[in-house]
């Protein structure tokens, strides 16, 4: 891929801009199964699916709109894909050659903007502000670079135009197929009003569920929520969550979108079978997880461990606790046990942990007496409050922390 510039720095007076930035997002229409196409073009209108074969393992990346009807769509597996349409066409992936188009469109959208985010193989950013000298207003541009595109490639590609990146990429997404949407700036929030949380970049099953408990199904409904009280339910990433619901961009937050699952790890300096170095980094790594799960106001339902050996064997072994949690103790006696099932007493190279099927506002059920709870969560708040003080490394709990109740 060429060298472009990026523009992901902040922007220091926002307001200032705010009616001259011009985003553009572009983004190819089923990419792989596009650019085969163009070698065979005897299969458009047909189902094409790119990925593999339906009887071998694997998952669908890319199928043609023609598939799509039939209920296929990227990271299915490639069997269940084959079920649903057994005549579609499978084609194994061939990415040298994907990655080959992908630079030619980046060279062409080099053309039109200084400012170009590669943010994927078949999709980039631009920042149009400012080009109007060379390419007319940021809408005519925008035609005239989609113009080119498929003259110079044959490959069909869609394409937003906003004053945000996160707005940009919603409207890229409406315009699909061979489209162009522009949300002039001030029309944003009409723009998103109806649509789906789920159209949202960042917004995922996690916290649409969430969301769905609290009445919450559109954009609109969500944009009517104070910033407190979704911090209040979501932690800092209920911040971001306030600024995408008002199609601001939130990327200089650390959280940009819902996290599929939280691990550490940690590689030893020379191998090592020392089991209080080995249980104290466990405790070290599961202190970490679960400080990241109550940031995030999560609470984790699986608990992994994972062991890698010299020669770079390595074991991961999960666990599924009876209630969600984002308690030390209860997370740390999980991985306590795993560890003391699956370690083979063997030198180990890395150590790790993960928590997984991650959720808001879980409903803490009875498996704790509620007031040994409650000093638990006391503890727990305290703890991360100092931690916020004087950095994670200053507050550790000591070899203290007893194991939990019902473990
Ligand atoms: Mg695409």
């Amino acid at each position: 891929m060429p060298r472009l510039a990026h523009f992901r720095a902040k922007r220091d007076s926002p307001r200032l801009e705010l009616d001259t930035t011009a985003i553009l997002h572009v983004d190819m229409d089923a990419f792989f199964v596009s650019v085969e196409l163009l070698e065979r073009p005897e299969l458009r209108g047909k189902p094409v699916v790119v990925g593999g074969q339906p009887n071998r393992r694997g998952v669908v990346s890319a199928a043609s709109y023609e598939a799509r009807r039939y209920g296929i769509h990227s990271a299915m597996p490639l069997r269940t894909a084959g079920k649903l349409c057994p005549h579609a066409i499978f084609l194994d992936g061939r990415h040298d050659l994907y990655a080959e188009w992908s630079d030619r469109i980046a060279t062409i959208l080099s053309r039109f903007s200084p400012v170009v985010e590669m943010a994927s193989i078949d999709e980039a950013y631009l920042d149009l502000s400012g080009t109007s000298r060379l390419h007319g207003p940021p809408l005519a541009a925008a035609h005239a670079l989609l113009k080119e595109i498929g003259a110079k490639t044959g490959l069909p590609c869609s394409a937003g135009l906003a004053r945000t990146r996160l707005v940009a990429k919603v409207a890229s997404d409406q315009a699909k197929p061979r489209g162009l949407v522009w949300v002039p700036a001030g029309a944003e929030a009409k723009f998103l009003e109806p649509l789906s949380v789920r159209r949202i970049p960042g917004i995922g099953r996690v916290t649409e569920t969430a969301l769905r408990t609290m009445g919450i199904e559109t954009v609109g409904q969500l944009a009517g929520i104070p910033e407190e009280g979704l911090r209040e339910f979501f932690g800092r990433w209920g911040t971001a969550l306030y600024r995408k619901a008002h199609g601001e961009d939130s990327y200089e937050f650390v959280i940009d979108a819902e996290p599929q699952s939280i691990s550490h790890s940690h590689t030893f300096g020379s191998d090592t079978s020392h089991r209080p170095a080995l249980e104290s980094m466990l405790s070290c790594l599961c202190q970490k997880g679960a400080k990241r799960l109550r940031d995030a106001c999560l609470d984790a339902r699986t608990v992994t461990l994972r062991i890698r050996y010299a020669g770079f064997q390595t074991v991961t072994r999960s666990k599924t606790l009876a209630e969600p949690t984002h308690l030390d103790p209860v997370l740390l006696a999980t991985l306590r046990w795993l560890f003391e099932r699956h370690w083979e007493h063997r030198p180990v190279r890395l150590i790790g942990i993960e928590f997984g099927t991650l959720s808001h506002g879980a409903t803490q059920m009875g498996l704790f007496d509620p007031e040994w709870r409650a000093k638990l969560e006391r503890l727990a708040r305290a703890t991360d409050q100092l931690r916020d003080r004087f950095g994670f490394a200053k507050v550790q709990f000591g070899g203290s922390l007893g194991s939990a109740k019902g473990h």
